[in-house]
């Protein structure tokens, strides 16, 4: 995504069969993968056998499919564009997938422009900072207000990795939307990971999953599968593998002597009739060979009474709630942003977390608003 320099237009199998010769059109056959410094083909993220049980078909991925992939599947689209795609490359096509020849195109050829010096070093109005400072996406320096959360999280994790057996630890975090769940977790990460390099905590590796991005609540398998180990497979035998690998201690990675910290957001989301892959995952940390500790976030506070028995009884009785901010916690939220950054009267701050106080307690609405508030002042 970063190489994209100008639009982009994302096609579906049937409109990219008819894309004209000398467009820039390119299949994305390949993806990589930071954590394993590897190349993959998205079509492997999708080759599972599909099963009965919901999964949703990913049709516009398999159609990138590996030749030599050992999964057969079900393909639901059309078969004369498949055909188009695969045998008879058009010329286009054929330069689109110069990697595979060895061949590369210099920079120039792709249209770069250079961005000009003036405005590489333009120097960013206090209002632009307050827009940066606002993004949601980023994880701020500090996360005032959540101390007690983040201390009682750590402390969750560092008991359950230092317990060389780490058998069953599961702890579920519940709140409204925008209470800072997802980013207390990550935080807390942050800082332990500097402390695992700093040599005062043992070594764990840490898998991160929000189900809202998953095609179906299996393939989350794979996803940890693929993170412990590096490699893709289908979701079965994804699922297969992990169970032999916490019950029966087969290896399935070089790192599975340290403890894996599984963080799920969205947990409730996993949610399938049988409940089927809440159970497994569960379970899976009450298994002598696990070492695997799971950290579950959910906006539903009852989720653990909505399972059946067996399988909320795994959940464990460790629980934390994150509750809606107060007005002066947003106040202070959304002016820690604004360090150093002179663009917002203090009665503005105040306004927008009163408003949002009484509505919702969310942070990410506070800083959304004041990030627009931000954007109509700069227009
Ligand atoms: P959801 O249930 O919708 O996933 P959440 O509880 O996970 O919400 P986050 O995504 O962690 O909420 O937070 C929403 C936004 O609010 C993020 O951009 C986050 O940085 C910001 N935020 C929340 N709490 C704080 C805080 N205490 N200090 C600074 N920023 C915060
Ligand atoms: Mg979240």
């Amino acid at each position: 995504m970063k190489s994209i320099l100008r639009h982009c237009f994302v096609m579906n199998p049937k409109e990219y069969a008819k894309a004209n010769e000398g467009d820039d059109v390119y299949l994305c056959e390949y993806e990589y993968d930071i954590h394993w410094h590897s190349f993959n083909r998205p079509a492997e993220i999708d080759n599972g056998e599909e099963d009965d049980d919901g999964a949703e078909s990913d049709g516009d991925w398999k159609l990138s499919k590996d030749p030599d992939s050992d999964t057969e599947e079900e393909m639901d689209y059309d078969e004369e564009s498949i055909k188009n795609i695969i045998a008879k490359p058009s010329r286009a096509h054929e330069l689109a997938a110069n990697s595979q020849k060895g061949r590369f195109f210099g920079l120039q050829k792709i249209g770069v422009k250079k961005i000009p010096e003036h405005v590489r070093c333009h120097k960013q109005t206090d209002l632009e900072r307050a827009k940066a400072a606002f993004l949601l996406a980023s994880l701020p320096k500090s996360l005032p207000c959540r101390d007690k959360e983040m201390l009682e999280i750590t402390a969750f994790i560092k008991d359950a990795i230092s317990d060389d057996k780490c058998v069953g630890r599961c702890l579920y975090i519940h709140g409204v939307p925008g209470t800072g769940k997802t980013m207390s977790v990550l935080a807390v990460m942050r800082n332990l990971r500097t402390e695992v390099d700093a040599g005062s905590i043992r070594p764990y590796s840490f898998v991160e999953i929000n189900v809202l991005k998953l095609a179906s609540p299996e393939n989350i398998y794979r996803v940890i599968y693929e993170a412990l180990s590096g490699h893709r497979v289908s979701w079965k035998k994804a699922l297969h593998l992990l169970n032999e690998q916490f019950s029966e201690g087969k290896k399935i990675g070089k790192e599975d002597d340290k403890p894996c910290i599984l963080l799920i957001d969205e947990l409730d989301l996993l949610l399938t009739r049988n409940q089927s892959v809440l159970y497994n995952i569960l379970d899976w940390p009450t298994k002598p060979h696990s070492k695997l500790v799971v950290i579950g976030i959910a906006n539903t506070m009852d989720l653990p009474e909505k399972l059946l028995p067996h399988i909320s009884s795994r959940m464990g009785i460790e629980r934390l709630c994150f509750g809606p901010y107060n007005y002066q916690q947003l106040q202070e939220i959304v002016s820690s942003r604004l360090k150093g950054i002179n663009a917002f009267k203090e009665q503005a701050i105040e306004y927008a977390s009163r408003k949002v106080a009484a509505i919702s307690g969310d942070a990410g609405r506070a800083l959304e608003i004041c990030r627009r508030a931000a954007e109509i002042t700069d227009y």
